[in-house]
């Protein structure tokens, strides 16, 4: 009961884009027109922009086409692989590209297993009730990191994992650390650790490290199944796993004011091994003087903490609403999404410093038509 009033309460709170693709999401697309392209199913962009009920939104850049309500856009860049999600990055599995006849076609996979997920949180078919969560702080022992003159991989995520424990257990949510001191561990431990955990989530915690002039936090999650592949353990959370990547990444950017690195897909071992839904964040760039900085003091960490609880607690919700208070059809569930929060501006970045190009990008955002709530 406890458990269920704190969640209760989080939701209230956070953006509410969290879970996945359902099987009655998938039998709704079946119904779509299909078009094969060198064996890869797609879907016109006005078949979604239909379905979805959005309108389509006039934008300056012909590469940019855009669809939207009065609470939310998507983006959809024709020229990269990148979809915003109300004013959040995340990488497409595959380009839009055009038809003989001109229509914009987004991949089935995309559609299935990244926008679907995202926008429907109460349409993901795997219900569970979360009751772990297993936060693996990356690295430890002889194996440090990315280090920098400003701080050290292995000792920055052990500290962030330390808060963020701290934190979900003041939540009501039980947690699990696959290392709590400065020690080796092999990822097959760390896979174990997940395994054995009852009704777990898994969050890997990392520092990136890049060029000087890169900075921002990304978010990986499993890649999912594309059709005549191997099937892998994560590809039964495919759903789940970019839901729960999303919630994460959306709330992490809400709480930090960091730049956006995407919400994106990895093949990394540990992803694809672990058997519940899993994500991997990596919350900034050693090698980055400012953000080294930031991520090397208390304050910004708190930042990040608060916006990880924030994002799991989301997820928790969305994936254990009851099957009984779905809509009956999908065209009754209103798909409201919060306008993203303007960024402050930033102290003289380079040139062609990515954070740079990201508070460029934020401009070409829709002007926030609902105010964001804010944990703080
Ligand atoms: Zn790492």
């Amino acid at each position: 009961m406890k458990l269920r009033a704190v969640l209760s309460a989080c939701i209230l709170l956070l953006p509410a884009l969290i879970t996945g693709m359902s099987a009655r999401a998938q039998e709704t697309a079946a119904e779509w027109a299909v078009t094969t392209i060198n064996e890869r199913e797609y879907y016109s962009l006005e078949q979604l922009r239909s379905f979805y009920k959005l309108r389509p939104i006039d934008t300056a850049s012909p590469h940019l086409h855009t669809i939207g309500n009065s609470s939310f856009r998507l983006v959809f860049n024709t020229q990269s692989m990148e979809l915003i999600v109300a004013g959040y990055r995340c990488r497409l599995s595959h380009p839009i590209i055009k038809s003989n006849n001109g229509e914009l076609l987004i991949s089935k996979t995309d559609f299935v297993k990244l926008i679907d997920p995202i926008l429907r949180p109460t349409y993901i078919a795997e219900r569970r009730e979360v009751r772990t969560v297993v936060i693996d702080p990356g690295h430890g022992g002889s194996d440090p990191g990315n280090k920098s003159e400003w701080l050290c991989e292995a000792d920055c995520t052990l500290n962030i994992a330390l808060a963020l424990a701290r934190e979900l257990e003041k939540r009501g949510l039980h947690v699990i650390l696959t290392r709590n001191t400065d020690q080796d561990l092999a990822d097959a431990e760390r896979v174990r650790t997940a395994r054995e955990a009852p009704a777990a989530i898994f969050i890997s915690l990392h520092v990136n490290s890049g060029r000087s002039d890169i900075r921002g936090i990304e978010t990986y999650t499993a890649a999912p199944l594309e059709p005549n592949s191997r099937a892998l353990e994560a590809h039964r959370h495919d759903a789940a796993n970019i839901a729960l990547a999303f919630a994460l990444h959306s709330h992490v950017l809400n709480s930090t004011n960091a730049a956006d690195g995407a919400c994106r897909r990895s093949h990394y071992s540990l992803l694809n091994t672990v058997n519940c839904p899993a994500a991997l964040v990596q919350v900034g760039y050693a090698t980055h003087k400012q953000e080294a900085s930031a991520l090397a003091g208390n304050d910004y960490r708190a930042e990040l903490v608060t916006g990880l609880a924030d994002g799991i607690a989301a997820f928790c919700s969305a994936i254990s609403v009851k099957a009984e208070l779905k809509p009956s059809r999908p065209e009754e569930e209103a798909v409201t999404l919060p306008a993203p929060k303007p960024k402050p501006a930033a102290p003289t970045p380079k040139k062609d410093d990515k954070s740079n190009k990201n508070k460029k990008q934020n401009k070409r955002k829709p002007t926030p038509t609902k105010p964001r709530r804010r944990r703080r």
